[in-house]
């Protein structure tokens, strides 16, 4: 039995860019060791999710690792405080969150409170608190976003928004959309009201209004989801697992699944992250697991911003860590491989189907020897992430005998 060890960059997959002269970033790459990796196993198409979805990272990662979205993918609500780091239990409801401006009358007049420039970590700090055995944590996001997540006993989701979605009305009163809701909607009731005359008399936003900004009154709440239960992972599998990430959405989905956050030098989730030292911490996580999942984010922020070049170069400097891995294909069977495809051309994801390459020592070979969108057509495997870990639990010789 061997190891495994999956490396998901993050966007990888690409479109031909006019600045590349007609080239992915991958292909424009110099890229030795991803080129040998492909050499010395299987090659082709990774479908996220599954053939035509224009994936989110947190759907495809939850597909990478076995699960079926359709079912326990419960809206972004939950994932989009796991991405400002909250930590997010399952059952917690959690909400996505807008700063706003609500006047003397009660209405609101700015659903963004003017867009606020400076954090609004303070204000939520001062709005994080516990109601009837239900606690209320609040997280500053980008601008006048934030989250907030309840946590306690007997919550629900099935409750509407407090977000009129419109200006010149009052805030709803959140509602139950079912029975076992009632005292979800009751409590978040409380609490609103409860937080009224805090962020009124908060110095935050009498500063604000000092200096001609409109104070941020009220916290509007939208898409309410609950945190799923995801059956284990290490126990799915029978697998010790870890996960080597720099960003906390992919984190929270491994916490979420049993996995453990390995910790690491230099770990920023950005362009400038220390790849060898991730790369490096992968491999010691090995050593005393049987699985270990990397992210590796800098590409889908290159993609997303519609740099060519910065996704050309964070992908050269992957590749330089991944010269580490090869002294241990004895031990390891390594796939790497995109969570989905962020081209440059459309600076957001795509339905394109990602570049997989599968490498040990041992295993059959197909002949390709680049690793790129291209080269990947000449391949022979075709498969959706949610077969990737069936498939690689056959590669190392894990899975158990489907019959006689
Ligand atoms: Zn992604
Ligand atoms: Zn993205």
């Amino acid at each position: 039995m061997k190891k495994i060890l999956v490396i998901v960059m993050d966007g990888l997959g690409d479109r031909p860019n006019p600045e590349l002269g007609g080239r992915t970033a991958l292909q424009a790459a110099y890229r030795p060791n991803l080129n040998y990796l492909a050499s010395r196993g299987l090659n082709g198409l990774m479908f996220p999710v599954k053939e035509g979805v224009r994936s989110g990272s947190d759907t495809s990662h939850l597909s990478i690792l076995g699960y079926d979205t359709f079912s326990v993918y419960t809206g972004r609500g939950p994932f989009e405080a796991m991405g400002l780091g909250m930590e997010v239990m399952p059952g917690d409801i959690a909400f996505r969150a807008n700063f706003a401006y609500m006047n003397e009358d009660g209405i609101i007049e700015d659903r963004r409170a003017g867009r606020i420039s400076e954090s609004t970590e303070q204000l939520c700090r001062a709005i994080s608190l516990e109601i009837d055995g239900v606690k209320f944590m609040v997280k500053n996001g980008v601008e006048h976003r934030a989250a907030l997540v309840m946590h306690g006993a007997g919550l629900s989701d099935r409750i509407t928004d407090s977000d009129p979605h419109v200006v010149g009305k009052s805030p709803e009163n959140v509602r139950a959309l079912a029975p076992e809701a009632d005292f979800t909607a009751e409590v978040l009731n409380k609490y609103l009201e409860k937080i009224r005359p805090i962020l009124k008399t908060h110095g935050y936003n009498k500063a604000r209004t000092q200096s001609g900004n409109l104070p941020a009154t009220e916290l509007l709440l939208r898409g309410a989801g609950k945190a799923p239960t995801l059956d284990s992972f290490p126990d799915k599998f029978g697998l010790k697992a870890g996960c080597v990430v720099g960003i906390p959405l992919i984190s929270g989905i491994c916490r979420l699944a049993g996995i453990d956050v390995v910790n690491y030098e230099g770990a920023t989730g950005t362009v400038k992250t220390n790849y060898q030292g991730k790369i490096a911490a992968a491999l010691r996580a090995l050593e005393t697991r049987d699985f270990v999942l990397v992210n590796i984010k800098a590409p889908d922020i290159a993609g997303h911003d519609g740099k060519p070049e910065l996704k050309r170069d964070v992908i050269q400097e992957s590749d330089k860590a991944f010269g580490q891995i090869i002294p241990h294909l004895d031990n390891i069977v390594v796939a790497i491989t995109g969570d989905h495809s962020t081209p440059c051309s459309i600076k957001e994801h795509s339905g394109d189907p990602v570049p997989l390459l599968i490498a040990s020592d041992g295993m059959n070979r197909d002949g390709v020897s680049r690793y790129d969108e291209v080269s990947a057509t000449r391949g022979s495997l075709r498969l959706k992430s949610t077969d990737l870990m069936d498939v690689l639990m056959s590669a190392s010789d894990r899975s158990e005998k489907y019959g006689a």
